[in-house]
């Protein structure tokens, strides 16, 4: 596996730097839970063995038990935290609440291991900040990029925000597993990695004309091993191992890349803004929401044709930068979004200005142009793969989408390929025609 070049390794970057690498071990293997307690060892040394093992009704018959067993046999003190559901048939979150009431029974662990995916993973994240404890995943289903990441997604009021605790000193899975999770949850994590053609090109686009640090090996990461998805999606439905492992693979390669960057920035674009933008919506009753990573899929075959609108434009006559969010489609949420519009007021005003100027519009349109993929080839490899590709799969509408996607460069304050199609006249004429083509 590619990631092995990463994981627990010295790095050195184009920018001079070096950097270590966390996680420190990666194990993807069938007998990946017999090697479970030996990995746990390593973490913590010593011989204080105390771990809190955390899971869900779904994830306790798939691996949950299997994992706590194998550490008492060999010799760990286990706790096993039975995370409940919020509500019958509602998969648990994570917020401050969920970790309050577990925390008690974690207290004493210097080892938590959460069986589960994002949410399992992200409550111990978050126990492990107030405990100091080590983190060792077992994954259940290649459903996100989140894994390796240090990024915690909290749940406030409904909405997701971001806290920064320890990249986890492991993560583990097996091939069966990850082949018998729910079919949702890993096309949730190919609209994950999928993201990356439209969230490189953004970041490429902040550092060309914002100046902002950019890493291109981050970029490139994942080129290896995307052709084994990318080219042949319809072998992730019929569960080949091979498809599978690149996968698994590409998302913690894409989460060492937010590690090495030390943002989001090269997993995380115009696209994803779509996707929170919904989440959003939902926690105010307008829509429903789905996983992230189908919502992610239809974001990136929508930023996608935003992205080839953008840069057929010959000579922007850009407008003014927005000043102020739209108080019919974010309603309560409206002050909120306002303060990351204003955050990014400064940035808009020097991305008017640039791209007026034909030299640097045409330089940007030629950096960009070979970063992105058209949307009928993200649309195509969604669809092969089972994924969810249209406004009905996620449980929207083209209307909302449309919507969504003259407003989502409202809710943050970095610059995306939202902003570069308002400021170059594509936004808003082309919204309808946009989310038709690229998911209609
Ligand atoms: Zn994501």
């Amino acid at each position: 596996m590619k990631t092995h070049d990463y994981v627990g390794r010295d790095v050195d970057l184009s920018n001079g730097t070096s950097m270590h690498v966390r996680p420190e071990a990666l194990v993807y293997a069938a007998d990946a839970v017999e090697q479970l307690p030996d990995l746990a060892a390593q973490a913590v040394g010593g011989s204080d063995k105390r771990a809190g093992v955390l899971m869900d009704v779904r994830t306790q018959p798939v691996a949950g038990d299997a994992v706590a067993a194998a550490m008492r046999d060999a010799g760990w003190a286990v706790d096993v935290v039975l995370v409940p559901d919020p509500a019958p048939g509602k998969d648990p979150v994570c917020d401050e609440a969920t970790r309050d009431a577990i925390l008690p029974k974690l207290a004493e662990a210097i080892l938590l291991v959460p069986v589960g995916g994002g949410v399992m993973n992200d409550l111990a994240k978050l126990v492990a900040l107030e405990s100091g404890a080590e983190v060792i995943v077992f994954a259940t289903a290649a459903s996100m990029n989140g894994y390796a990441s240090a990024n915690i997604a909290v749940a406030v009021d409904g909405v997701k925000t971001v806290r920064y605790g320890r990249a986890v000193y492991g993560v583990v899975s097996s091939p069966q597993v990850l082949a018998e999770a729910p079919w949702e949850l890993t096309a949730s994590g190919l609209g994950d990695v999928l993201a990356k053609s439209v969230s490189s090109a953004d970041w490429r686009l902040n550092h060309l004309l914002l100046g902002e640090a950019y890493l291109p090996e981050c970029v490139e990461l994942v080129a290896e091993i995307e052709p084994l998805y990318f080219q042949n999606p319809a072998a992730l439905p019929a569960r080949d191992p091979a498809a599978l492992a690149a996968l698994f693979d590409a998302l913690q390669l894409t989460g060492v890349a937010m590690t090495l960057a030390g943002t989001s920035a090269p997993a995380s674009g115009g696209e994803h803004l779509i996707s929170h933008s919904l989440d959003m919506l939902a926690s105010i009753g307008r829509g429903e929401h789905d996983y992230h990573g189908r919502q992610v899929g239809v974001g990136t075959a929508i930023a996608a044709e935003v992205y080839a609108r953008v840069l057929s434009v010959e000579s922007p006559q850009p407008g003014q930068p927005k000043r102020a969010p739209c108080p019919d489609t974010w309603g309560p949420l409206a002050k909120k979004v306002g303060r990351q519009l204003a955050d990014k007021q400064g940035k808009l005003a020097d991305v008017a200005e640039a791209v007026t100027h034909s030299d640097t519009w045409d330089m940007l349109r030629e950096e960009l142009a070979p970063m992105c993929r058209p949307s009928r080839a993200i649309r195509h490899c969604l669809r092969e793969a089972r994924a969810a590709v249209s406004a009905a799969d996620i449980g929207t509408t083209d209307e909302q989408l449309a919507d969504v996607l003259l407003h989502a460069d409202e809710i943050r304050s970095r610059v995306t390929c939202l902003d570069l199609a308002w400021l170059t006249g594509v936004l808003p004429e082309q919204a309808d025609d946009i989310v038709h083509t690229a998911v209609g």
